[in-house]
């Protein structure tokens, strides 16, 4: 059974549900994290290897067979011995092309109709960052980061030379953050049409390009890199809690200048210097925030394209519930101003 886009008539632009109900049946492992605390609250360290898990080395069989993986040279595919491991995900939210439409072709959701739906075509597979059950982004180490993230790059190449227009890459740590399984792993969405956020967040760079001849996240980096909202500099790129964080500890990571012509991840020869500070800035939010679960979302452009965005990175720290007013008007509520957060990461990034 396939998965289908399903959009709300009441959003003019209609955001679709993905409904994938086939999701329901995947294993849960994923520890519960504890409540944001001030203060550091000692790490619970789960285990380095789980018989149960199916990411684990060792029960690769478990998994559907790898479409990529960084092993030695001399181990077969679907053996132990990786680094980094790509499959589809078992349980995916979005439906392998079977035929019929193709990647690239226009959707166009009938605004009058209140039960309009379609396919939602894509690939759903999982990078498995590590063959330690109990790894995190902040303890495996910037080297293991390193060769993940060069993996993610592998990937988002074959995305693209597939015709997929673009892909969406996170990571969720812990049940609070959305992950089913405790072993470390990214998530990679191909889909067949430009995720409205990302659309409209293209958009609104364009219209201040055109506005002001410059890259908003340019202007972005180089004010807040220089404001009390800075939290660490690590070679070309820089991490600031952003003015606008809509969660506490929340912070964003980009390059202090475009690093490519085309602004997209794949293209970006960054990723060493990635690696290490995405794991001092997780390790920061692990102590002063109490380890809390955490997505991470590479904010990447479409594969193909010229647009004026670039790629950055945006950690979020599930340090507050959206209540009934964040479900009502879509704002939020910040109880913990950027500034301050800055201030506690500072001293410990
Ligand atoms: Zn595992």
């Amino acid at each position: 059974m396939g998965t289908t886009y399903r959009v709300n008539p009441f959003k003019e632009d209609g955001d679709p549900t993905i409904v994938a109900a086939e999701r329901a049946a995947r294993p849960h492992s994923a520890r519960s994290h504890t409540e944001v605390s001030e203060g550091p609250v000692p790490a619970e360290r789960a285990p380095a290897f789980d018989p149960t898990c199916p990411f684990c080395p060792g029960n690769e069989t478990e998994t559907p067979p790898e479409v990529a993986a960084s092993r030695p040279t001399g181990t077969a595919p679907d053996t132990p011995g990786w680094e980094v491991r790509v499959v589809p995900n078992k349980y995916p939210a979005l439906t392998a092309p079977p035929g019929g439409r193709a990647p690239g072709d226009e959707i166009v959701f009938a605004p009058d109709d209140i039960y309009d739906d379609c396919d939602a075509l894509g690939l759903h597979e999982v990078a498995i960052h590590s063959p330690d059950h109990g790894g995190r982004l902040s303890t495996i180490g910037s080297a293991a980061l390193s060769t993940t993230m060069q993996m993610w790059q592998e990937r988002l190449e074959a995305h693209r030379d597939d015709g997929w227009p673009t892909t969406t890459l996170v990571v969720n740590e812990g049940r609070e953050a959305g992950a089913s399984l405790a072993h470390p792993h990214a998530q990679l969405f191909a889909t067949e049409l430009i995720p409205p956020l990302l659309e409209r967040e293209l958009w609104v760079q364009d219209r201040y390009h055109e506005r002001l001849g410059r890259r908003l996240l340019d202007d972005v980096v180089t004010a807040e890199a220089g404001s009390d909202r800075h939290v660490a500099t690590g070679g070309p790129l820089v991490a600031w809690a952003p003015y606008w964080a809509e969660v506490p500890y929340e912070v964003w990571i980009a390059g202090r200048e475009p690093d490519s012509v085309s602004g997209r991840f794949a293209d970006s020869p960054h990723v060493d210097a990635l690696a290490a500070l995405i794991g001092r800035v997780t390790r920061a939010i692990a102590a002063v925030a109490g380890d809390p679960a955490l997505n991470v979302v590479v904010r990447d452009v479409p594969h193909a394209g010229s647009h004026t965005a670039r790629w950055h990175v945006r950690v979020v720290p599930r340090t507050s519930i959206a209540a009934g007013f964040e479900i009502a008007t879509g704002m939020r509520i910040l109880t913990h101003s950027p500034e301050v957060a800055a201030d506690a990461l500072r001293a410990e990034v």
